[in-house]
């Protein structure tokens, strides 16, 4: 497969790039590493990336604005993006051929060609593999393209903490340290924060709620936000410390948005990403997420949770 779409960039001269919506630093570092390596090595092709940007994460790579021809003879590659609904950018549709990469359990086979395997910590992570099975046709990688890989691999594994971590995502940074890239820029500009979200973070630490000796419930309500002056995508990246409460097994944030209720979930073991499904969303094992129309679903979503934590317990 990998074969198969390293033959596609390289048979294709206008390629167009897109991520998930609310990016967050995999799927921006996934797209614009990609096309950093592809243009870099590649100057006569014609790489654009696309989608909504979110401020805090532009030092990783800014969209382009383009029009709809220039889809027309595009090759679009959709990076780190589980199902349709999440593409950012509805005319991933409009290219004459797609292509799927992500390290996400398959949900949705919406490309012609598909390379999804969830043994990967990141796409950033296949990013770096295509890479090097596709160094001997000429793929160069800089130390401007391995930063933004970096950048993707350090947010979706916590800084190499979480369980995904595996000896290919230590070799994948040992490659990318190679380049001559510096980690201490890349880690300064991923946790610079705000004022108010470290003030968000304090909220949190102070008003979570043990709603069983293994579960946590995080309520972050419209009011709450408006109190730190904050929008719900501000949420994204709030503090994951209550998960280290002794005993904690899995915990749950709800964030008030202007349509629903968003659903963030954290695991240490037991399986989340069922429960995710079961209200449309999904993510990984241990980590995923769901968006919800009531408070009164959120108390029930809750009530699964501390019985899926019960049963995990019981038979762990
Ligand atoms: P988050 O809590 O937003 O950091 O998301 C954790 C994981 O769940 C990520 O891998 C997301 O791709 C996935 N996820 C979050 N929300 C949704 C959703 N509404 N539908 C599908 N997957 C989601």
């Amino acid at each position: 497969m990998l074969q198969k779409i390293i033959r596609l960039i390289l048979e294709n001269h206008t390629i167009i790039i897109h991520r998930h919506v609310r990016p967050d630093p995999d799927a921006l570092g996934a797209q614009h590493g990609l096309a950093t390596i592809i243009q870099e090595s590649f100057p006569e092709k014609r790489v654009y990336t696309v989608g909504e940007e979110d401020m805090r994460l532009q030092f990783i790579g800014k969209s382009d604005e383009i029009p709809d021809e220039v889809y027309q003879d595009a090759l679009v590659l959709i990076l780190d993006t589980a199902n349709r609904e999440r593409i950012s950018d509805e005319r991933y549709t409009l290219g004459k051929m797609r292509v799927k990469i992500d390290h996400h359990p398959t949900r949705d086979t919406y490309a012609e060609v598909v390379w999804v395997d969830a043994t990967y910590a990141a796409t950033s992570e296949m990013i770096y593999q295509l890479y090097i099975e596709a160094k001997p046709y000429g793929f160069r990688l800089s130390q401007n393209s391995a930063e933004k890989i970096f950048a993707g691999i350090i947010g979706d594994t916590g800084r190499f903490l979480f369980p995904s971590t595996t000896k290919r995502t230590f070799e994948t940074a040992m490659g990318l340290l190679q380049t001559g890239m510096r980690t201490t820029p890349i880690y300064d500009r991923l946790y610079e924060t705000d004022m108010s979200i470290l003030r968000l973070n304090g909220y949190i630490m102070q008003n979570f709620e043990r709603v069983s000796k293994e579960v946590l419930v995080v309520r972050i309500t419209k009011e709450v936000l408006d109190k730190f002056g904050l929008e719900p995508i501000d949420a994204s990246n709030t503090t994951n410390e209550i998960g280290n409460l002794h005993g904690v097994k899995a915990w749950v944030t709800f964030i008030e948005e202007s349509k629903g209720i968003r659903v963030r979930l954290r695991s240490k073991g037991p399986i989340v990403s069922d429960l995710a499904a079961e209200y449309h969303g999904g993510g990984h094992k241990l980590a995923s997420g769901a968006t919800i129309d009531s408070w009164d679903t959120a108390k029930e979503l809750v009530a699964k949770l501390i019985r899926i934590c019960d049963t995990y317990c019981k038979t762990d």
